[in-house]
């Protein structure tokens, strides 16, 4: 049995498609799963499907030569991205596969024997009979085979701190950081300079723990809403990465996000009050929060 690894969620709604983009607790759960599968393992060849090769931002030969004989020295995470880090076989000369899966990717390892999606982007085969397959539906994902991250991949440099790294910069920090920011809290929130893989979803979250409103101004909040943030961001993310992990369906393509207490719940019942959930935009990017006990 292939293990399929979808990073994202999606929706079906009026038959029609909707998905939303992963974020930091889907990305780290995916992380926490292939890591241990792939880390320390040498790449012995690469393949790019010819009907996708225009999504690899890299030459596409130079990218199925390149990889062969290189090991994967770590799996690790920064903002949306997943980063395999990769040295020669024999050690040196660092180089980075980085991947935004966006709407539609997704990552399989399976067997060599397991027949290869339509949807594969490229295929990676691994020492022994194992393959890491990138699969993508939506051909949205962003993939970039780098020498130097931060000149490579737009907005690399800008990223700001990691948002699962708030507990540990601790109240002081954060306060400090926050007051650099003018944006109304949803904004502030999905911002990337101010933490680093925190989306449309999670930004809805993280101000239903803070019992914040998201068109609060940053500069109107007390400085005890301040640490109601601070707490509510870690709370928030933590949990996420333990349903998702803990979600025996989590293998199969629809990927929910049922353990949300307000995002994609508009019309619902506010689980701490019981008010009706208040939902803003599109149903494709919504805004939920709830009037009932969100100040
Ligand atoms: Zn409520």
């Amino acid at each position: 049995m292939p293990l399929s690894l979808p990073p994202q969620s999606s929706r079906q709604t009026s038959g029609r498609y909707l998905g939303s983009m992963p974020e930091l607790p889907e990305l780290e759960a995916l992380r926490i799963r292939l890591g241990p599968r792939l880390e320390g393992r040498l790449i012995t060849a690469a393949t790019v499907n010819p009907k996708k090769a225009h999504m690899l931002r890299y030459p596409v030969e130079h990218f199925a030569n390149e990889l062969p004989a290189r090991r994967i020295v770590s799996l690790s995470r920064r903002g949306k991205h997943l980063v395999f880090a990769t040295e020669l076989g024999g050690g040196g000369s660092e180089r980075w596969l980085v991947i935004n899966p966006m709407l539609g990717g997704r990552f399989q390892i399976a067997d060599g024997d397991v027949p290869v999606p339509a949807t594969e982007v490229f295929t990676i085969r691994i020492e022994g009979r194992q393959e890491l397959r990138y699969l993508d539906f939506r051909d949205m994902g962003r993939i970039y085979w780098a020498t130097d991250l931060a000149r490579e991949i737009p907005g690399w440099s800008e990223l700001g701190p990691e948002a699962d790294s708030v507990a540990a910069m601790g109240i002081d920090v954060f306060r400090k950081r926050l007051r650099r920011f003018r944006d109304e809290l949803k904004d502030l929130l999905r911002n990337q300079e101010f933490l680093a893989g925190i989306g449309n979803a999670y930004s809805d979250e993280v101000l239903f723990e803070a019992r914040l409103l998201p068109l609060r101004r940053r500069a109107s909040l007390k400085p005890s809403e301040e640490e109601a943030l601070f707490l509510a961001i870690p709370v928030v993310l933590t949990r996420a990465v333990e349903a998702i992990l803990a979600n025996p369906n989590y293998e199969e393509s629809k990927q929910d996000r049922s353990f949300m207490a307000v995002h994609m719940k508009g019309g619902k019942t506010c689980p701490r009050c019981g008010h009706r959930i208040s939902q803003l935009g599109s149903n494709r990017e919504p805004l939920n929060f709830c009037r009932g006990c969100q100040l």
